[in-house]
C-alpha cells in the first residue's frame, strides 16, 4: 500500500487548517441534517442503546433500505437476505471489491475515480482498467469503444459511480445501457456506488444501473446517509444486491468490522422514512449554490463544468494560465485563501485531468460569496 500514502482529502484538509483557508475541497456540508433525525440518535445514545447490533445491520435500517428502494426505483430485495449494513459507503465497496475479485482479476472504473476504489482494488491483489471520462460539450461521459476495449479474460467487476464524483455526470439510460449490455455479453458483476442518489439537478434523473433489463441479478448497490442527510461523519451505509452476493460481501465485511455502530443505524432508519423532504430542501439548496459558485468561478476566470449531480464543480484552470492542478492547489491558500482538490490525483492517466482541480459547493452561501471573491484576485 506504500503507493497510497495518505489521502488527498486529509493533505487538503490539513492545509486548510494550518492556512486558515477556506476549504472548498473536502466534500462535507457546513450545516446540519434533519433535527429529528439527531434527535433520534441522541435519544438511541440516551436509551442505552451501546452494545454490538446485528451483524448485517438493524433489522429496522435494512427494513427501510429496502421499502425506499422499492418506493423510489421499483426495486425489490428481501430485507433480511439481500440489504446489508455497512460502515459507510466505503466499506460496502470495499467489501464488496474484497469479496469479488481475486489476485489477478481485473476491475474496470472511470476515472477520475474516487480515492478508495484504487485503494481497495489493489488490496484486492486485483488490476484496475480505466476508461477516461472526457467533457463532451460541457459534460463529462465515455467512449463506448473504450469501455468494451478495457475488458478482457480477466474482467470480473465494473465499479459504476452515478452521479459521478468528482466529475458530476449522472449516466444516462444510453451511458447505462452500454455498460449494462458489457456486462451481460462479458459476464461481470456491477458495484454501483449511488451516495449521491438524492443530489441531482435540473430534473436530471438518478436510474440505478439495477433497474435495467438483467442487471438486478448482477448488480451490487451501494449507498449511504453522508450525503443524502448531510451526516458525512456518522458513516453509516448500506449495500443491496442477490442474496448470494450479500452472503460473500458479508463475509468479507464481518471481519473488516462484524458490525456498524447502532444509535446512528436507528436514526438513519428513521430518516430514509421520515426525512426526504428535508432532502429535496437540500436538493434545491446545492443547486442554487452550484449555479452561485459557477457564476463565481466563470467571473474569476475559470472554465467551469456544471455538474448535473454531486456538490463538486470540476474547474479547467488553463484560461487562468495554469497547467497543473496540484501546483495550483498546494499553493492556492498562499495565493487565494482558498483549497480545492486536484483532480489529477484520481486518474491513471493523469494528463487527462492534469489541468482540473475540484470545488465543493456544500457550503453556506456566504462561504462561496468569500472564496469566490478571493479566487477572483487570482487572475
Ligand atoms: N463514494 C463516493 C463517490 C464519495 O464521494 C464518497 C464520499 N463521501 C463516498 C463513497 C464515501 O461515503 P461514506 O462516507 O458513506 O463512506
Ligand atoms: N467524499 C468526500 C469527497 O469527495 C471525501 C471523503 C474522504 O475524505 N475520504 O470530498
Amino acid at each position: 500500500m506504500q503507493e497510497f500514502g495518505e489521502t488527498i482529502f486529509a493533505e487538503m484538509s490539513a492545509l486548510a487548517v494550518r492556512t486558515g483557508a477556506i476549504n472548498l475541497g473536502q466534500g462535507f456540508p457546513d450545516v446540519a441534517g434533519p433535527g429529528a433525525m439527531l434527535e433520534v440518535a441522541v435519544e438511541a445514545i440516551r436509551s442505552g442503546e451501546d452494545q454490538y447490533p446485528p451483524g448485517p445491520g438493524l433489522p429496522e435500517l435494512r427494513e427501510a433500505v429496502a421499502a425506499q428502494r422499492l418506493q423510489r426505483y421499483g426495486l425489490e430485495y428481501d430485507p433480511a437476505a439481500e440489504v446489508f449494513v455497512t460502515v459507510g459507503a466505503t466499506e460496502g465497496v470495499a467489501a464488496s471489491v474484497l469479496a469479488l475479485a481475486g489476485p489477478g482479476d481485473e476491475v474496470i472504473v472511470f476515472e477520475p475515480y474516487y480515492d478508495s476504489y484504487a485503494a481497495v482494488i489493489a488490496l484486492a491483489g486485483a488490476v484496475r482498467r480505466t476508461v477516461t471520462l472526457r467533457p463532451v460539450e460541457g459534460r463529462f461521459t465515455f467512449d463506448p469503444d473504450e469501455l468494451r476495449a478495457a475488458v478482457g479474460p480477466r474482467t470480473r467487476l465494473i465499479l459504476v459511480n452515478s452521479p459521478h464524483n468528482p466529475a458530476g455526470a449522472v449516466f444516462t439510460r444510453e451511458e447505462l445501457g452500454t455498460i449494462a449490455d458489457v456486462c451481460r455479453e462479458h459476464d461481470l458483476i456491477a458495484v454501483t456506488d449511488e451516495v449521491y442518489e438524492y443530489l441531482t439537478f435540473d430534473g436530471t434523473e438518478h436510474i440505478p444501473l439495477a433497474t435495467l433489463d438483467g442487471m438486478r441479478e448482477r448488480t451490487v448497490s451501494v449507498s449511504s446517509a453522508g450525503k443524502t442527510f448531510s451526516v458525512t461523519g456518522w458513516k453509516t451505509g448500506w449495500v443491496t444486491a442477490p442474496a448470494r452476493y450479500v452472503r460473500a460481501v458479508q463475509t468479507v465485511k464481518q471481519f473488516l468490522t462484524y458490525a456498524v455502530n447502532a444509535p446512528y443505524q436507528r436514526a438513519a432508519a428513521y430518516a430514509l422514512g421520515n426525512e426526504l423532504a428535508w432532502v429535496e430542501e437540500l436538493r434545491t439548496s446545492l443547486q442554487g449554490k452550484r449555479d452561485r459558485l459557477i457564476s463565481g468561478l466563470e467571473a474569476a476566470g475559470f472554465t467551469a463544468y456544471r455538474p448535473q449531480g454531486t456538490y463538486f464543480v470540476q474547474a479547467d484552470i488553463r484560461p487562468l494560465g495554469f497547467s497543473d492542478g496540484m501546483d495550483l492547489a498546494r499553493a492556492l491558500p498562499d495565493k487565494a485563501g482558498v483549497v480545492a482538490i486536484p483532480t489529477q490525483v484520481f486518474y491513471d492517466h493523469a494528463e487527462a485531468g492534469a489541468h482540473f482541480v475540484r470545488f465543493a459547493f456544500c457550503k453556506k452561501d456566504e462561504v462561496i460569496d468569500e472564496a469566490v471573491a478571493r479566487l477572483a484576485r487570482l487572475g
